[in-house]
């Protein structure tokens, strides 16, 4: 789905700023979240009064500063973290009903490979473990490794990996139970900046190929441009929306596309959004 097709003029727009436009599917849909976490001595509000509708095969960015809730929010969607209010409703359910269908994979900043497994054989674990009520994904462990790139490499065991090739076997495995909902936090923070544009362009690539909705956190706003169809800005203390930018760039996106006067203009705005959040 084209960015313009989330981001219709405001005066088309419902009357409220989170909701989608009329007949575009919902992936996930919040309403007024709060999240609250009660610690020895004192209570940590880390969301507050969330509301946002996720389209249905869109990639939002996630994008704001340390402690505003990034990681909390995707927890939320994953069932992880049960909201103290609010609703929010997973692919026509609750989040439960969704994780227990295997419709959300999550990619996390550490690949947490199991060091004794090669490759295809950390791809295939989420099936094993689910022992057969796994919906048989669309993709073999051995097609989703070509699909993030690593054909060949089927054997390899994890410290015979680079970092990137690590992600990469996460995000198979992510992928294996073909969920429909793609949750990735900070997945690439730890990885040399060359490996992390590679993998930005391929996340794109396979994006477009899966349809998936998807989920990303990170902490570079030139991340969050490049990837992203909208990016969700949030401010901390409590963790809640500042502004929801909307990415009027092409569909099709290679790495050049940063040196484009539409890129710069966007990437300052967001920066400066940040330096407010
Ligand atoms: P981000 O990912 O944006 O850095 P988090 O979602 O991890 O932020 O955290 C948001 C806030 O909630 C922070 O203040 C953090 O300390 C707090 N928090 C997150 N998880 C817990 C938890 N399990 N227990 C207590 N406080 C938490
Ligand atoms: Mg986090």
């Amino acid at each position: 789905m084209h960015a313009a097709t989330l981001n219709p003029p405001r005066a088309e727009r419902g009357s409220s700023h989170f909701a989608l436009p009329q007949g575009i599917d919902c992936a996930v849909s919040c309403r007024d979240i709060n999240v609250r976490f009660f610690t020895d001595r004192r209570s940590v509000t880390a969301i507050e009064g969330l509301s946002l509708d996720i389209a249905s095969g869109e990639f939002l960015t996630l994008l704001g500063p340390s402690g505003c809730g990034k990681s909390t929010f995707l927890r939320v969607v994953a069932d992880l973290v049960k909201p103290s209010r609010g609703s929010i409703n997973v692919l026509g359910s609750a989040p439960q009903a969704a994780r227990e269908r295997r419709d959300i994979g999550f990619v996390f900043q550490d690949a947490a490979l199991l060091p004794w497994r090669t490759a295809i054989e950390n791809v295939a674990l989420p099936l094993e473990v689910a022992n057969g009520r796994a919906r048989a994904g669309r993709a073999t462990p051995r097609e989703l490794l070509e699909l993030v790139g690593l054909k060949g490499r089927e054997d390899a065991f994890p410290h015979e990996m680079s970092g990137g090739m690590r992600q990469r076997v996460a995000i198979a495995r992510a992928l294996v139970c073909d969920p429909k909902v793609l949750l990735m936090d900070e997945p690439f923070g730890a990885l040399d900046e060359i490996t992390r544009d590679r993998l930005n362009e391929e996340l794109r690539r396979v994006w477009k190929e899966l349809g998936l909705t998807t989920l990303f956190v990170t902490h570079s706003i030139y991340e969050a441009a490049f990837l992203g169809q909208r990016v969700l800005m949030l401010a901390a203390n409590p963790g809640r929306v500042k502004e929801i930018i909307p990415v009027d760039l092409p569909e099709d996106r290679t790495l050049d596309i940063r040196e484009t006067r539409e890129f710069v203009e966007l990437t300052a705005r967001l920066r400066r959004v940040l330096e407010t959040c």
